[in-house]
């Protein structure tokens, strides 16, 4: 018995040495086209149905990561027991009527405001905070209704005023606000648009720790009661919601960790996440109404679930968390429950990299989105030149898809937090082909790049979880600040 433990202590022991002397070389040998074929094409077979979030296929999904997860003896955590950590979602339906009233003026449902979320009545104070930005906000809001321009002083499209917005609603949700009603100065869509979104689909968001806080949007309007508002910074006012149910859709992040080897570094987390939903069943398209997302994020999922491979055999210096996320899709909201509600402290959690894509049409790179912004630019490059890529910045920064990957609600933390995509150069008719669409299918992969992708993703991680110093951002990034907070520094 003891020589044979000797022998296999020592074995082990010289397979994790030989690998901190040559990642490459095994990295190299594990990371292969077949590795990798297999669970990209059960995960975005016409069989998952698209992996939509509450359905029943994304349940096997999960089911299935989570026993690849103890197939490599990967650690379960407390609150992820079987690797599962439950995130409360709900399908949210729309409002039937409602009316709000600044001081003396009302205001009509619809015509001149929407609810997105909440309900109830509700009278008391209401408080003009600007675009209610984190220095903006007052400290003591509790019990009142915040009123904020809608998004934020730089969010110029829908989709950054969308971020913009969520991550305010959730700061007044967290400090105790009465609600939050966004008004638009000027809007980058038609006012009929808003209505008639929000009128008619349900919508799935996260279920609210507390009661249901209401979150409107209005235009802006010529009234005392708004002038007042914004020149006092508060008024009396109120606000009633008729209908709205919600319906609970239960969910969960697959979540599992390799501890790390050395005594210190252990206590730090490196968190590999990558989501595994996708959008479901759609619009037919050429005869197809699956949406398989073998690039969005079948590739995403198994580019984690190969590092997490890689560590079961050669565990690194620093603790990794391997997390596959659900509800990306319906607006990052597995990981917006698990930066609320985390598994092991966020101020050891020392970075986050997400890997998840539109697809690609540039295979001389991988796409880094928020390369620029940490101190991991150097070993990420490293590690895509090691294998003949190069790392690429956004090249579509207008697009803001920094704020449109789970590495944003790390960030919003104060967390170092990238995403780790495929190559894009530009969003053309090749990435558009495939980014939401039928065609997106494991049959249209080149996997001569995707190995090389997969294999500067391992090795990136690698150089991350056994540096010698956590990355951190960069002097002057926007979670510059957020991040000195989280960590004390
Ligand atoms: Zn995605």
């Amino acid at each position: 018995m003891k020589s044979v433990l000797i022998v296999s202590t020592f074995l082990l022991f010289t397979s994790v040495a030989s690998a901190q002397k040559k990642p490459i070389a095994e990295i190299e040998k594990l990371v292969t086209r077949q590795e990798v074929e297999g669970p990209l094409t059960f995960l975005a077979a016409d069989e998952m149905r698209g992996r939509d979030t509450g359905s029943k296929e994304i349940d096997i999904a999960a089911n299935y990561i989570a026993s690849n997860f103890m197939q490599l003896g990967l650690v379960q955590l407390m609150g992820a027991e079987k690797y599962f950590q439950p995130v409360q979602l709900v399908k949210s339906s729309p409002v039937a009527g409602g009316s709000l009233r600044f001081g003396g003026d009302a205001f009509a449902f619809k015509e001149q405001f929407i609810v997105l979320e909440g309900k109830g009545e509700w009278t008391g104070e209401c408080i003009y905070v600007g675009y209610g930005s984190a220095e903006e906000m007052p400290a003591d809001i509790k019990g009142k209704m915040v009123v904020s321009i809608a998004g934020s002083k730089d969010s110029a499209g829908p989709q950054q005023i969308f971020g913009a917005s969520a991550e305010k609603f959730s700061r007044v949700k967290a400090g105790g606000g009465a609600g939050l009603i966004e008004f638009f100065v000027t809007t980058p869509f038609p006012w009929p648009a808003v209505v008639n979104y929000f009128a008619n689909n349900s919508r799935t968001i996260v279920k609210s720790d507390g009661p249901e806080v209401p979150h409107l949007w209005m235009k802006d309007a010529d009234v005392a009661g708004m002038k007042t508002l914004k020149e006092q910074k508060k008024i009396d006012g109120s606000l009633t919601i008729e209908g709205g149910k919600q319906l609970l859709i239960p969910s969960k992040n697959v979540i599992g960790k390799i501890e790390g080897t050395d005594p210190v570094l252990k206590n730090e987390y490196l968190v590999i996440s990558a989501h595994y939903d996708h959008v479901g069943i759609g619009a037919k398209k050429n005869q197809d109404s699956i949406y398989n997302g073998a690039r969005d994020n079948a590739m995403g999922t198994v580019g984690m679930m190969t590092a997490a491979k890689f560590f079961s055999r050669f565990p690194p210096k620093r603790s990794v968390l391997f997390m596959a996320l659900t509800g990306e899709e319906k607006g990052l909201l597995g990981s917006l429950w698990y930066a609320d509600h985390p598994l092991v402290p966020l101020n050891q959690t020392i970075f986050d990299f997400d890997c998840d894509g539109a697809g690609y049409n540039d295979k001389s790179v991988a796409t880094v989105i928020g390369l620029e912004r940490t101190s991991a630019e150097a070993d990420i490059s490293k590690a895509c030149e090691a294998f003949g890529l190069k790392a690429g910045r956004d090249p579509v920064p207008e697009q803001n898809l920094y704020e449109r990957s789970d590495n944003f609600n790390f960030a919003r933390k104060g967390i170092p937090a990238i995403d780790f995509a495929a190559g894009v150069k530009s969003f053309d008719e090749e990435i558009m082909k495939y980014y939401h669409q039928p065609a997106d299918e494991v049959g249209t992969l080149d996997f001569e790049y995707l190995v090389k992708y997969y294999k500067a993703f391992v090795y990136a991680n690698y150089l991350l979880a056994n540096g010698p110093k956590a990355p951190f951002w960069n002097a002057g990034d926007k979670y510059e600040a957020a991040g000195k907070a989280l960590y004390k520094k």
